[in-house]
């Protein structure tokens, strides 16, 4: 038996969205650029994939840029507020993913951007104090959070910065790859300027994701060649890569309800068994269910002669999980987020992310084999 518990870093692709991406394959080969008939009928289906996604999150077609995915977003995101829309200060965490840590610190060691980290605490969770003194001594600032965390899971109040954010004249960009498609997102009530998407985690292909940019935010492209994605994104869309995000969204928010109470009560109940049965384990994140991404639960086990090998004795028992330590004494391997929330080096973090395809059996199996390699 094989039980995949890595849902986080990718998903496996829903049937239906296969079946789709498909018969795009094997019979829409149009360039959607092209004038005739058959690049008008990939136009179409272009269109039709960025109208339902747009009415998904409410926004505006208009608002939908289609790109690789979550990296290229952010990347679009912290680049473009630097270049075209005169940004000079960053306020970031120290948790972000490196899509967006580490391109927010080229632009400060370029001297392009000055980066602020914002206070976290020891569950990741943003200091909103800090923020605001931030935002009100840096106005015009981007301010880029994500909105929950990939490690660990912990969630930020999106409407909270939002208000920090206008208040203070600033742009509000949130890593949402771990939230779309689990939770509703909607740009209108939220005031968000910027957000991001990535298909591969929620059953849809990877290499296909989108950017959301208010309306009122004029970018210029990143890549530069023909008028593809209104002059912002040049190449040949990626058609039958959009096609399955868009169907993979719809199927998500389609289940979103029941998804959620399912996987927050595999989530509960796998929290439950491992504390029962191992000493000394403690969680990572922040323990409220509200607060915390209900796909991800971050185990920290006490010093266990397993080590750095644990993870690799969970695959041979066959658990696919994912994690490491903290290694905050500067090797270069180890998770940041770990080492920011002080996790102790000598314990290991693992990560057991579900998905729609998760079930109780893999959940009791995993804890199993967990209890087996800490225990035996
Ligand atoms: N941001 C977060 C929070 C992620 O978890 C990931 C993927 O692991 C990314 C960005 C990058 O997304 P992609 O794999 O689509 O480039």
């Amino acid at each position: 038996m094989r039980v995949y518990l890595d849902n986080a870093a990718t998903t496996p692709l829903d049937p239906e969205v296969v079946k789709v991406m498909t018969d795009i394959l094997s019979s829409v080969y149009g360039n959607p650029s092209a004038q005739h008939a058959i690049g008008r009928t990939a136009k179409g289906m272009l269109e039709v994939a960025r109208r339902k996604i747009a009415e998904l999150i409410n926004a505006k077609p208009s608002e939908i840029l289609f790109t690789s995915g979550g990296t290229e977003a952010d990347n679009i995101v912290i680049r473009s507020a630097v270049h075209d829309l005169g940004v000079k200060n960053i306020i970031t965490s120290p948790i972000e993913h490196h899509a967006v840590l580490n391109t927010v610190e080229e632009m400060d060691h370029k001297g392009l951007a000055k980066m602020h980290l914002v206070e976290i605490n020891d569950q990741g969770e943003i200091n909103l104090n800090h923020l605001e003194e931030l935002a009100s001594q840096f106005p015009g600032s981007l301010i880029t959070l994500m909105h929950a965390n990939n490690e660990i899971g912990t969630l930020l109040d999106l409407h909270k910065v939002s208000e920090i954010a206008k208040k203070n004249n600033c742009l509000f960009h949130s890593d949402t790859v771990q939230t779309m498609g689990h939770y509703k997102i909607d740009v209108e009530s939220l005031g968000l300027d910027f957000l991001v998407c990535s298909a591969h985690k929620f059953n849809g292909p990877k290499g296909s994701g989108f950017l959301y940019v208010r309306n009122t935010h004029k970018l210029k492209p990143m890549i530069t060649g023909g008028g593809q994605e209104k002059n912002l994104r040049a190449g040949t869309e990626n058609l039958h890569g959009i096609v399955g995000l868009a169907k993979a969204l719809e199927i998500s928010h389609s289940i979103m309800h029941e998804k959620q109470e399912r996987l927050q009560a595999f989530k509960n109940l796998m929290k439950q068994l491992i504390k029962d049965s191992i000493p000394g384990v403690g969680f990572n994140g922040l323990a409220e269910e509200a607060k915390s991404l209900y796909t991800v639960l971050n185990v920290s086990l006490p010093e266990n002669p397993a080590g750095e090998m644990l993870l690799f004795k969970l695959d041979i028992e066959g658990v696919c999980a994912s994690g490491g330590s903290a290694c905050s004494s500067g090797a270069s391997k180890g998770s940041h987020v770990l080492a920011a929330i002080h996790h102790p080096d000598e314990r290991t973090g693992v990560r057991f992310s579900f998905g729609k395809f998760t079930t109780e059996e893999d959940i009791r199996f995993a804890v199993e084999k967990l209890k087996k390699v800490v225990l035996d």
